[in-house]
């Protein structure tokens, strides 16, 4: 794992940024052209630092066959939010000078999840993984299909390691010593902070693009739409074009909408709002407007942003549909907000909707919500996709066939998969219950021993 020779730093080299497959992440894996390999002295294995806006650490490996030849650096979701850079920006990548931890210190980087116990059981998950402060880890150790075959057997090893928990979780690291790149090692003293910490410099990483399933080309659609002009907001200036303001989702409940946006949010580094529509529905007079109203100035002031209104048709129903006067003036308010966003304000607003059908013609008009991105229920493949996401990070049976489940699943969104791999995994909680003090809460360690079979899904799939 450490590399071989503290060569002097050589010239660092700048590669594109691409999207990982699936298989590869979650460890922290980076695939480089031969070449760069080569000219950075480095063999499969070895440690680099890839800088963007930020910077973070990867075990490098060789190129996919496809990508021979081609100036690419293939990196997951985390990596390309840990080192701060979007597919198709360019980063620098060196040979990185790596020393074994003593310390690192860790905390939720999501909101639901609470740690206790020893750090012992994420030693193990983590174990010679590169990390450097700041980075947002996950606890997945595999991917569905288990490792990519025609990686080198040491890095088999390195990615097949305990699962940590029964589902994956997403950490900070909070420091390390000694700082810069360390990899986790036999004498690393892992220390555990129970909740979350929102990270120093805003970055988030609950969610990227490789957390969402069963889209296809929409995300680069949304990514099109959205991330190209908060990201280059010259790129529309000097085509003279304006970029678009708002972008309409369009599908049933529970397809990934949100999740969506919030990808994009953070893969952007762009601020997210959220606000739900019927909850901004306030009871007194003016309430909603002035809440809107908040939300559009607190977004320009910390641009870039998005803006994301779910139920959209809640708060603007159509006029000629409506008797209340609130409906009138919210949606009257929300048009005018529209209007008032100023392209150079670097602020788009996304809204979802299932009844597209519903909502007030004017918001669809130019210069408002004037583009439209259908996201449907996901087909047998996408359902597998949403499976191989939501079962990550978690230890299955051999008997587990996830196709065989995405097959038996006609109809169920990404929600529904995301609560049947979640009840799963419930059920082979409640098999240890009788073994356990739960007034103590599971310690990971018990968890360890335990997996999600074929009859947990039969079982959840029944409830
Ligand atoms: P929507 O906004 O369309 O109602 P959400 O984005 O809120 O749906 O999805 C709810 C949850 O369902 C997500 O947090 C995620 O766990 C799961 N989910 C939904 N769609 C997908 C998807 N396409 N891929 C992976 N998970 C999904």
């Amino acid at each position: 794992m450490e590399n071989r020779m503290a060569e002097p730093d050589g010239q660092p080299l700048k590669l594109q940024v691409a999207n990982a497959r699936p298989q590869d992440g979650g460890r922290g894996i980076a695939r480089l052209p031969q070449a760069s390999l080569d000219e950075l002295g480095l063999h499969e294995g070895d440690i680099i630092e890839i800088v963007g806006k930020r910077h973070t650490a990867a075990v490098a490996v060789g190129p996919y066959e496809e990508d021979q030849g081609l100036s690419l650096i293939r990196l997951d979701g985390l990596q390309r939010v840990n080192a701060g850079a979007s597919s198709g920006d360019h980063v620098e990548v060196r040979r990185a000078e790596i020393r074994p931890a003593t310390r690192v210190v860790v905390a939720p980087a999501q909101k639901n999840v609470r740690l206790q116990g020893s750090g012992e059981a994420l030693r193990r998950t983590f174990f010679r993984r590169p990390l450097i402060a700041g980075d947002v880890i996950a606890t997945a150790t595999q991917r569905s299909g288990g490792p990519d075959p025609r990686l080198p057997p040491q890095l088999r090893s390195y990615l097949d390691l305990p699962a940590y928990g029964l589902q994956e979780i997403r950490l900070s690291v909070v420091a390390t010593q000694p700082r810069g790149i360390v990899y986790v090692a036999e004498g690393t003293e892992i220390e555990l902070r129970p909740l979350y910490e929102e990270p120093r410099d805003g970055h988030r990483a609950d969610v990227t693009y490789d957390d969402i399933g069963g889209l296809g080309d929409t995300v680069d659609q949304i990514r099109e739409m959205v991330e190209l002009p908060l990201r280059h907001p010259e790129l529309f200036q000097r085509l003279g074009i304006d970029p678009p303001k708002g972008v309409l989702l369009h599908g049933p409940p529970g397809t990934g909408k949100t999740r969506l946006a919030r990808a994009v949010a953070n893969e952007t580094e762009a601020r997210f709002f959220h606000i739900a529509g019927p909850e901004i529905m306030g009871s007194r007079y003016g309430e909603s407007e002035q809440r809107l109203r908040e939300v559009f100035q607190e977004a320009a002031q910390n641009a870039p942003a998005i803006i994301f209104i779910d139920e959209i048709d809640s708060i603007a129903p159509k006029r000629e549909q409506v008797t209340g006067e609130v409906e009138r003036r919210i949606v009257a308010q929300l048009l005018t907000l529209m209007d008032g966003l100023e392209p150079r304000q670097n602020v788009v607003v996304i809204g979802a909707t299932n009844r597209r059908d519903a909502i007030d013609e004017a918001l669809r008009r130019p210069g408002r919500f004037d583009r439209e991105i259908i996201i449907g229920v996901p087909d047998q493949p996408g359902r597998r996709e949403i499976l191989g996401i939501h079962t990550r990070g978690m230890p299955l049976a051999p008997d587990v066939d996830l196709d065989a489940i995405a097959r038996t699943t006609y109809g169920f969104v990404g929600a529904d998969l995301g609560a049947l791999a979640r009840e799963a995994a419930m059920d082979a909680v409640r098999r240890i219950l009788p073994a356990v003090n739960l007034r103590e809460g599971i310690p990971a360690e018990v968890l360890e021993g335990l997996s999600v079979g074929r009859d947990d899904f039969l079982s959840a799939m029944k409830r």
